[in-house]
Formats: C-alpha cells, sequence, structure tokens
C-alpha cells in the first residue's frame, strides 16, 4: 500500500493527539510523561493558557502581512531579545536552519568586504540542521550519506586547543560556527575553557564568532542563553526550537557592526517575524522571566543528577555516563538507545535519543517540580530492572 507521507521517521505506532502540561495523551486514552518535549520545543508544557491567549488573539487580528510593512509585535520582541543578550539586532525566521544559513550568509558577507576570508571552522559531531549547507556545516555522517557535493568552505575540527589553533590561523578562515552544547551529536557541553580560548583567540585575529544555541536557547541549561554561564559574548547566535513553545520562530541575533553588513535585498523570508509568531514569542519570552524558570532548571538540575547518579550506581552494566546541562540531559548507554526509548514510552515516559543512538537524550519541561522527577526516575527504573534480568 502507498504511504502518503515521505518515509524520513521512524515512526512509533502511537497517535498522539492532546496535550496539557508535562503530559500527552493518545487516541486510546493513554497518558505519557513528556520528557521529550518534541525535541526541546515545548519548554513551557503543552496548552499553556498565556501563550494560547496571545495566539488566540492574534488569529483574529492579523495572520500576516509581509515584511513589506511594519510589525509592531517583531518591534517588540526583537527590542526584548536586545535587551536580554549580547546582541544589538535580529533577523526572525522560521528554522532552526533557517537561522543557521543566515548566520553563514552573515559571516560570509561581513568577511566579503573585508578580505574574502570565506572559511567557517565547525566541530566533529556537530549538528546545524538538514539543509545542504548545514549538512556541510554539521559532522554528522549519517545526516550527510548520498548529499554531496557539499559547500566549499568549512573546515571540520575536533574539539582540541592546539588543532583549533593552528586552524585559526589559516588566513581564508572567517568565523567559527559552535554548538556549546553538541546536543544531537550525543549531549556533550563543549569544556567552558575551551570556549573561552575560542572567544579570545578569534577577536585577536578579527575572526567572528557564532553560537547556534538552536537548542540550548531560551532557558534550556539554566540560564536564557547558554553563553551567558561562560562569562564571555558571542558576535552571533542563532535560536529557534524552544523560541515559540511549539510555534515555528527562529531567528539570527548579532552585534550592530556584523548586521549592518546586511542591507535591504541582502536576505529576507516570507514567513519570517509574521504577527502570529511575533504573539507567541512575546508570549513565551513573558512565561520564562516571569516565573523564576531559569532558577528552577537549575534547581531540579540538581536534583535530576543525583537521583541518575543513584541509577548509575544501580544499574552500572547498562548506564556508561551521565551527562548534564541544565535540563538537557544524556544518559549514554551500551545498546541502542531506541531500544530504551520505546519501553520507556510504552511505560509511560517519553524520551528521545542522541549521539547515533548511543545516547537516551531528556528534554523535560522547565516547569518540572520534583514530584514529576521522581514518576519519571521511578519509569527509568523499571525499565532498567527489566533489562538487567534479561
Ligand atoms: C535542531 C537544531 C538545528 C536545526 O533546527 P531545525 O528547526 O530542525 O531546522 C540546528 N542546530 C541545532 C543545534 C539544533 O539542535
Amino acid at each position: 500500500m502507498n504511504k502518503p507521507i515521505m518515509s524520513v521517521y521512524n515512526r512509533l505506532p502511537i497517535e498522539i493527539i492532546k496535550g496539557e502540561g508535562y503530559y500527552l495523551f493518545d487516541s486510546s486514552g493513554k497518558k505519557y510523561i513528556d520528557f521529550g518535549t518534541g525535541i526541546a520545543v515545548v519548554s513551557l508544557g503543552h496548552n499553556n493558557s498565556r501563550i494560547n491567549n496571545a495566539l488566540h488573539q492574534q488569529i483574529d487580528l492579523l495572520w500576516h502581512c509581509s515584511n513589506i510593512f511594519e510589525i509592531p509585535l517583531q518591534k517588540k520582541l526583537a527590542q526584548r531579545l536586545v535587551e536580554v543578550s549580547f546582541a544589538d539586532q535580529v533577523f526572525f525566521c522560521s528554522s532552526g536552519l533557517e537561522a543557521v544559513e543566515t548566520a553563514i550568509k552573515l559571516i560570509r558577507k561581513y568577511q566579503y568586504n573585508i578580505g574574502n576570508r570565506y572559511k567557517i571552522v565547525t566541530f566533529e559531531n556537530g549538528f546545524h540542521g538538514r539543509s545542504i549547507t548545514c549538512l556541510s556545516a554539521g559532522g554528522n555522517e549519517a545526516a550527510r550519506e548520498g548529499y554531496g557535493p557539499f559547500i566549499d568552505g568549512f573546515i571540520r575540527i575536533p574539539i582540541d586547543k592546539e588543532i583549533l589553533l593552528n586552524t585559526l590561523d589559516n588566513n581564508l578562515v572567517g568565523g567559527v560556527l559552535i554548538e556549546p552544547v553538541q546536543s544531537e551529536g550525543g549531549v556533550y557541553p563543549v569544556p567552558h575553557d575551551f570556549l573561552k580560548l575560542l572567544r579570545e583567540e578569534t577577536k585577536k585575529r578579527g575572526i567572528l564568532l557564532c553560537f547556534d544555541e538552536v537548542q540550548t536557547g531560551f532557558g534550556r541549561t539554566g540560564t536564557l542563553f547558554k553563553y551567558q554561564q561562560i562569562g564571555i559574548e558571542p558576535d552571533i547566535m542563532t535560536v529557534a526550537k524552544a523560541m515559540g513553545n511549539g510555534f515555528p520562530i527562529a531567528a539570527c541575533l548579532a552585534k550592530k557592526e556584523i548586521a549592518d553588513i546586511f542591507t535591504p535585498g541582502s536576505h529576507g523570508s516570507t514567513f519570517g517575524g509574521n504577527p502570529l509568531a511575533m504573539a507567541v514569542g512575546n508570549a513565551v519570552l513573558d512565561e520564562i522571566i516571569d516565573h523564576n524558570l531559569l532558577q528552577n532548571v537549575s534547581q531540579i538540575s540538581t536534583y535530576f543528577f543525583d537521583k541518575l547518579c543513584l541509577l548509575e550506581q544501580k544499574f552500572k552494566t547498562q548506564i556508561k555516563a551521565i551527562r548534564v546541562d541544565g535540563l538537557l540531559i544524556g544518559i549514554e548507554i551500551p545498546g541502542s538507545a531506541y531500544h530504551y526509548m520505546k519501553l520507556l514510552i510504552n511505560n509511560g515516559l517519553i524520551v528521545t535519543r542522541a549521539g547515533n543512538d548511543k545516547v537516551i537524550r531528556i528534554l523535560p519541561p522547565l516547569t518540572i517540580d520534583r514530584n514529576i522527577v521522581d514518576e519519571a526516575i521511578s519509569i527509568l527504573e523499571e525499565v532498567f530492572k527489566l533489562e538487567e534480568t534479561k
């Protein structure tokens, strides 16, 4: 029988039809704890009334008018993002890869004007999206297979100080693109001293530094943006996933002297910054700020980590490592993460996987409390126990 949807996803035979807070419900009425949040997207939980109200109101006013007009809610969100970050200017778009594409274009155009240093350094095991350009930048071989030839101008290196310094000395290098935590790659936080060195050495050489915070942005690691924990600032930053709590919104942020290279016609997006998206974006920011969610992330992260360490002691043969940065959590296992993911979901706990099927990745809403963590831990324990006796 013909399947009308292209088979790019391995789908579980579960129809999710409703969400409420940190729960999802399937068509049979079964309830799941959603610690996958649609891959770090629904950080404020499902059916959030403030965000819903903002969207409902905007639905009856105006959906779309294009960027040939002033869009008041877009100005408002841009102004707020500038106030809470290092950046001076914002470009809105609709997905992570578009934000990364924007950052790459910004780096290239900026450097083109002062000497065509078009090469951009990226990192092994990195992930930046699935367009041909983003795959050219990224380091996931499975995602790249069959799509070449790739775009010229990326130099991919391991996270290694000496190799970094040598590579930055190449006088064609004009930019560096890095995820401060490699999430798709298996939840590997990049050491802060590496990121500090990277900042120092790029600045010395006039090389632009872009942080891909598509997954770490909007509170996931305990500060609004991950760079804020390191004591450095990038020149450019990309954000997306949690920015709209499920509504497609993304952005590329930059310092003024860089963003000024863009002039009318340099770049664009039909849907980017449209009134519906901006109504949601403003409401998401309100929710994160008003509920002190960032403080909650740090506290609950420690609690979660301690509980996971107890599991690690109990199930030494099944848990190889636990890596946590805020509520970006990875459990490295020797077998297939997909196998565990299916068992956990059948037992009512939704998780995702990463790192080429070697890591169970947990991405809970930022709103969680200790009770729901305890519930999740007991489901994890059940599943590990079950596997232990096999
Ligand atoms: C998910 C992700 C992307 C791609 O975002 P899409 O919205 O799927 O295009 C890019 N970079 C990072 C770090 C991501 O986690």
